[in-house]
């Protein structure tokens, strides 16, 4: 089968928050200080360094309905390069258990398609779930939380 890609938010829309600090409901983005606490951003989809950091409410779903969930996310305060790679997962799904979830082409859930995983361990899911044509793509997101880390395609 053909490999996959991990996606992160698209580079206008992260360059517009972090000049505008509105985010895509016009609400404004907290800035703050990053700690210890491995934040990720869902721009480079690595950790943010001890830098400012950008929260803001996002809604990964390009197309709205009731599975088009809405949840915080933290983005790089500073310019950040995006993930740029293929069958290779991204450094935030290091050290966190998270759950991979299939979506249909209506962008609903597609609940054959959902397991907890420690994050190391999620490319053999990954790749079976991409098998799976019902699946038109995967979110990643934190298992405890639900917080929203990235989408992955068919590479
Ligand atoms: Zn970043």
């Amino acid at each position: 089968m053909s490999g996959y890609r991990a996606v992160g938010l698209d580079s206008d829309f992260a360059r517009q928050i972090r000049e505008e600090r509105r985010d895509a409901f016009g609400d404004p983005v907290e800035v703050y200080l990053s700690d210890s606490a491995r934040k990720p951003c869902r721009h480079c989809l690595d950790h943010i360094p001890a830098a400012q950091a950008l929260l803001l409410s996002h809604r990964p779903a390009p197309l709205p309905g009731p599975y088009s969930e809405v949840g915080p996310i933290f983005v790089c305060g500073e310019a950040c390069a995006p993930f740029e790679a293929e069958n290779r997962l991204p450094p935030v799904l290091e050290g966190r258990k998270v759950v991979v979830r299939g979506y249909t082409a209506e962008e609903r859930i597609n609940y054959e398609a959902s397991e907890i995983v420690e994050g190391e361990d999620a490319e053999p899911v990954i790749r079976r779930f991409l098998e799976d044509p019902k699946n038109a793509y995967l979110q990643v997101r934190t298992a405890l939380f639900g917080c929203f880390l990235c989408k992955v395609e068919r590479a």
